[in-house]
């Protein structure tokens, strides 16, 4: 008998208040006593419906031991003290021109946690991430697979903003993305979801592109990592935005999984 058929049992007998016997997966009231009303079952999210399966997996990688990055990271024992080192530390050449850093934000226990690329300006300007038009669109994305911002963790390969909103270079993201191992490591989250193929690159440390990592289920210490479109991307070509959808929903299955 099904998992979901057991319980919709379950909840007929704590209905109905009669003992019910459960025989060859059905469920009969006792001779005499009347069956209790039939109670449907939990009907299925509405994102679920046409939801891709969980794809196959795809890259394996583990993080560096910080005491190989030569930094004392993991002597860093809250996400506050990491945001504190990086609000209060220069650790790459984008630092001395930030109005704000941008160290991320959210639930210290998210069981989901978004990586997007570098702050912006909205987000340079304020010190919080995703909060301009990408981030709005990227709250309309949570809303929809019900997961409130509030309950996930939102940070960036590289933790100031670049100028022009440029691709961070590669000096750029090895120098600051020791933070987000450590932000990782202190969170332990059930999924992580990179935003952007330069997002998904530097996590997974490989070059290939958005389409090459799309569509598996990585693992990065062991969490399932998805890759998807940048919201910013989005706004530039809305022909993503289904793609994106199925991407966000095989994240979504993960969390439940
Ligand atoms: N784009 C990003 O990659 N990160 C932000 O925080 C905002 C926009």
């Amino acid at each position: 008998m099904s998992e979901v058929r057991r319980r919709y049992l379950e909840q007929q007998i704590e209905l109905g208040g009669a003992e019910v016997v459960l025989e060859g997966g059905e469920a009969r009231a006792p001779a005499g006593v009347a069956a209790p009303p039939p109670v449907a079952p939990p009907a299925p999210p509405a994102w679920l419906k046409g939801a891709p399966p969980i794809p196959g997996p795809g890259l394996a990688v583990t993080s560096p031991e910080p005491r190989l990055l030569g930094n004392d990271l993991a002597g860093l024992d809250s996400l506050d003290a990491v945001a504190e080192r990086i609000r209060t530390t220069h650790c790459c050449a984008l630092c001395p021109h930030r109005a704000n850093a941008v160290p991320g934000e959210g639930n210290p226990r998210a069981r989901l946690v978004l990586v997007g690329e570098g702050p912006g300006a909205t987000e340079d300007a304020t010190g919080r991430p995703f909060v301009g038009q990408a981030g709005r669109l990227l709250d309309s994305i949570l809303q929809a697979i019900e997961v409130p911002r509030e309950t996930v963790y939102i940070t960036n390969i590289v933790k100031c903003r670049p100028p022009q909103n440029r691709k961070p270079l590669p000096d750029e993201m090895a120098a600051c993305i020791p933070y987000l191992h450590r932000q990782l490591e202190l969170i332990r989250p059930k999924v992580i979801l990179a935003l952007g193929g330069t997002a998904g690159e530097a996590m997974l440390g490989v070059r290939k592109a958005l389409g090459e990592l799309r569509g598996k289920v990585h693992t990065y210490n062991g969490i399932p990592l998805v890759v998807t479109y940048h919201p910013a991307a989005l706004l530039r070509n809305p022909n993503w935005k289904k793609p994106t959808w199925d991407d966000v929903r095989i994240a979504r299955q993960l969390l439940d999984r």
